[in-house]
């Protein structure tokens, strides 16, 4: 498989020409089960009708004007997002990585209009993800994205993930605000209990520092709400929104408070891409089955039932698997064997599952999954893990 692509990705040797819903179909017609949905990107599953006219219709009037004129659809998304969330605010970009700068970039600004210009450094957890920017590397703080690249951005702290002792000490006059994503996605689908993002809330509101919320991965309905930090009954200061947002348009936003956001006057940010009537008109189309009566309450009872399943089908095979884990849609199998490994059973038999940090192989189906897709993953990943352990025995044996 030689290609004049960087080779930053290591690639399934599989090609999808099409797909339904939950399924991709290659070129020689195999279907695969997509519980992977590009990385809950597509979220409404491929081709979903109104998306697609959405989209076509948009194609045939305008695509793009930059934002130097008003874009009646970029109005109406935000009122939107503002009327559906904590927010006032609503900056839209291009990917998720652009979503976390706007959002550092206005965590900072907060502070510096506020006569506090010291004040920028941000509190990150490890494990995290949040892009591969040369800030969001040094955001994220793995070592394994950031070798290499120079001199790690200046002014994030990191700590362990759930010790209360070094978050507490690791904020100084010098902080600006604590991000983390409410349910750790590349980190291997880690929820971050409700009781330590109330606990996270408080303790921004006690040192005067923002409380940034990345759902770039659990937003949009992934987790049976709106936006994951909504189970907790908290509301975040400036939130980092992408993928699902634009069922697989190329689409980001920054929401904020009206506080949170009065540093960023005109001139402060910017983009070119971002925002155009095109993808302001799939994002529009998005919510409008997204928060459709009855939809989200949907997106929970499949994520219930999934789970059961999953528990299920550690139960039958607990040589593979250690542990069921996530909310909502957003799922995660902890692997006794490795997960690469456990991708490949998977797509073997024809289903689409993405590892994940700590071992984990994520479950990020359509939103729009059936009881019956569910039941079909279930066969899926029960051959999958099947086939694992008919090797370990035959490993075993020899
Ligand atoms: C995917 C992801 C990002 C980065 O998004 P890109 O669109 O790849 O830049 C940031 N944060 C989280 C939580 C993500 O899952």
């Amino acid at each position: 498989m030689s290609s004049s692509l960087l080779p930053t990705y290591v690639r399934a040797d599989v090609v999808f020409e099409r797909g339904e819903g939950p399924w991709l179909v290659t070129e020689r017609g195999e279907r695969y089960l997509d519980f992977g949905s590009g990385i809950a990107v597509n979220s409404l599953g491929h081709a979903h009708p109104h998306l697609v006219k959405a989209l076509t219709d948009q194609a045939q009037r305008i695509w793009h004007t930059s934002n130097l004129v008003r874009i009646p659809g970029g109005e109406t998304l935000a009122d939107r997002l503002v009327a559906s969330t904590f927010a006032d605010r609503v900056f839209f970009c291009n990917s998720g990585a652009e979503a976390l700068e706007g959002a550092i970039k206005m965590a900072r600004k907060y502070h510096a209009v506020k006569g506090h210009p010291e004040r920028f450094r941000i509190v990150t957890f490890e494990g995290a993800f949040h892009g591969r920017t040369l800030a969001t590397i040094a955001a994220g703080g793995q070592a394994k994205y950031l070798e290499g690249f120079g001199p790690k951005v200046e002014g994030f702290d990191q700590v362990p993930f759930g010790d209360h002792e070094a978050l507490r000490a690791a904020i100084t006059d010098a902080t600006a605000g604590i991000l983390i994503e409410p349910v750790q996605g590349e980190g291997g689908i880690r929820p971050v209990p409700n009781q330590c993002l109330r606990g996270l809330r408080e303790l921004c509101d006690e040192k005067g520092i923002l409380l940034i919320l990345d759902e770039v991965q659990s937003g949009v309905g992934r987790t049976g709400r709106f936006f994951a930090h909504e189970w907790a009954g908290i509301t975040p200061d400036i939130m980092a929104v992408a993928k699902g947002i634009g069922g697989g348009f190329p689409l980001g936003a920054v929401l904020a408070t009206q506080e949170a956001a009065q540093g960023m006057t005109a001139g402060t940010h910017g983009t070119t891409f971002g925002g155009n009537p095109l993808a302001m008109a799939v994002g529009n189309a998005v919510l409008d089955v997204v928060l459709e009566e009855g939809f989200l309450a949907h997106v929970e009872k499949m994520g219930l039932l999934m789970k059961q399943r999953l528990a299920e089908l550690r139960d039958r095979h607990p040589r593979v698997i250690a542990e069921v884990r996530g909310a909502g849609l957003m799922l995660g199998l902890k692997l006794n064997v490795p997960n690469g490994d456990f991708t490949v059973a998977a797509r073997d038999a024809r289903m689409i599952v993405i590892p994940a940090g700590d071992n984990v192989v994520r479950l990020l189906p359509p939103l729009t999954i059936t009881e019956a897709e569910v039941g079909e993953a279930f066969a899926r990943l029960d051959a999958a893990a099947t086939a694992i352990e008919a090797r370990l025995d035959a490993r075993g044996a020899a």
